[in-house]
């Protein structure tokens, strides 16, 4: 009985670090997910702010291509006035007043979409800076949150790397019968195979004992399997 309590005693700092080892696993688990939905992020901005310069470029291009309308307009029109001096038929005349006078309307709507695009253009430079300082902050933010997290995958690293290096002293303890044991489940299981039991739950399945194993676990003195998952359970205050 004595020997057992002992073994007890041990499995319980085994079960300590086996649930700490196990947390941490479980957070690092989820780093390399939040990484990428970060990196998701980052790519969005990057290709949202592409196509608003994109767009922007094609206002520009726009622009041009109506100013160099207007002027071949302009000059069309100063053409047709000269050839006005030089016919000599009324017919002729009166065709090239219609020309002019098709031109003339082409150019009020060159200028008018001219307008509206050069007010555009306007808004859409404004806009484009005001977007692009959200852009680079939101970016700033997100490589910072990128940091931390490789900080804090560095730091469980390190933390799972001392929780397992403090085992084997502990195993080295127990009657060579319960090590046996323990190290069959927890290649079973594949990660805890000694846990702790909190308001009759087992903490490695989660399942309800019976109040009668749950009170026989709390004494800690001989060693007792969830029958639902085969773990070895202890009790000590989390
Ligand atoms: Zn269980």
């Amino acid at each position: 009985m004595q020997d057992m309590r002992h073994d007890l005693h041990v499995l319980i700092s085994v079960a300590k670090i086996d649930a700490s080892l196990s947390r941490c696993r479980a957070e690092l688990e989820t780093i390399p997910e939040k990484k990428t939905a970060i990196a998701g992020s980052l790519d969005g901005i990057e290709k949202t702010q592409k196509a608003r310069e994109e767009r922007f470029a094609g206002m520009k291009k726009d622009r041009r291509s109506l100013e160099a309308k207007l002027e071949d307009d302009t000059e069309l029109i100063k053409k047709f006035k000269n050839q006005l001096r030089e016919v000599k038929t009324n017919k002729e005349y009166s065709s090239l007043l219609k020309e002019i006078a098709v031109v003339e309307k082409d150019i009020d709507t060159t200028e008018e979409k001219l307008l509206v695009l050069m007010e555009d253009l306007d808004e859409q430079e404004k806009d484009l800076s005001a977007v692009s300082h959200r852009a680079v902050e939101e970016r700033e933010r997100l490589q910072k949150e990128l940091l931390d997290l490789d900080a804090r995958e560095r730091e469980l690293q390190k933390e799972a790397d001392t929780l397992q290096g403090q085992k084997p002293g502990f195993l080295a303890e127990l009657d060579a019968q319960v090590k046996k044991r323990y190290a069959r489940l927890l290649s079973k299981l594949g990660d805890v195979a000694v846990c702790n039991v909190v308001d009759e739950i087992c903490q490695g399945c989660f399942s309800r004992l019976p109040p009668q194993t749950a009170n026989e676990v709390k004494l800690n003195d001989r060693l007792i399997t969830c029958a639902s998952c085969g773990r070895i359970l202890v009790h000590y205050e989390a």
